[in-house]
């Protein structure tokens, strides 16, 4: 049932659009891919749709479109994937590429998590539900990846820098992931 995306020998996979950032450098460790970490992202915060996450994605993000904007624009960020609100996936950056998408963090006793994660964004909020398209997306996307690479655990960026970030917030089911992962770590 799962098992519609795959991902290539160079790091996409085959259902993504791809819109390339320029936000990522290389891993220490290619071959240390070792966890997955799941956020929330909307721009502005709590609205759906458009193109401002794309654009923050790949530095184009326009500061006088919005107030928010100004104390972001400048940020260097990306993530391997986003999953939109209709269950559409972008993919921005390689899998066997590093993005830039925790910040610092920590996870099973080592730093920098972005160094051997990949990064998922679901379109969405700590305030909303998400949509059972994005459920859909997410389980098929996981499958490939684990699939693909060593991966022992799923964390949220809540998990690995909690002092900082709260996504993918009180609203993601965890349970409709674990169900089917069940042999991963889920606790930092
Ligand atoms: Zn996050």
């Amino acid at each position: 049932m799962l098992t519609s995306i795959s991902i290539d020998s160079s790091g996409f996979a085959n259902k993504a659009e791809v819109i390339l950032s320029p936000n990522f450098d290389n891993r220490p460790n290619k071959s240390n891919i070792s966890l997955i970490v799941i956020h929330n992202i909307s721009l502005p915060p709590g609205i759906y749709g458009g193109d401002n996450i794309i654009d923050l994605f790949t530095n184009k993000l326009n500061p006088d479109n919005h107030e928010y904007f100004k104390s972001i624009s400048n940020l260097k960020v990306s993530s391997h994937f986003l999953i939109r609100r209709s269950g559409s996936l972008i993919q921005f950056v390689s899998c066997l590429d590093r993005a830039w998408h925790a910040g610092e963090s920590s996870w099973n006793q080592e730093n920098n998590c972005n160094d051997f994660s990949i990064g998922i964004e679901l379109e969405g909020s700590d305030y909303d539900a998400f949509e059972p398209e994005q459920y859909r997306c997410l389980q098929e996307l996981i499958q490939s990846i684990v699939n693909h690479y060593p991966i022992q655990g799923i964390a949220g960026h809540s998990d690995i820098a909690p002092s900082r970030k709260t996504d993918p917030g009180p609203f993601f089911e965890w349970d409709k992931i674990k169900s089917l992962f069940q042999d991963l770590i889920y606790k930092n």
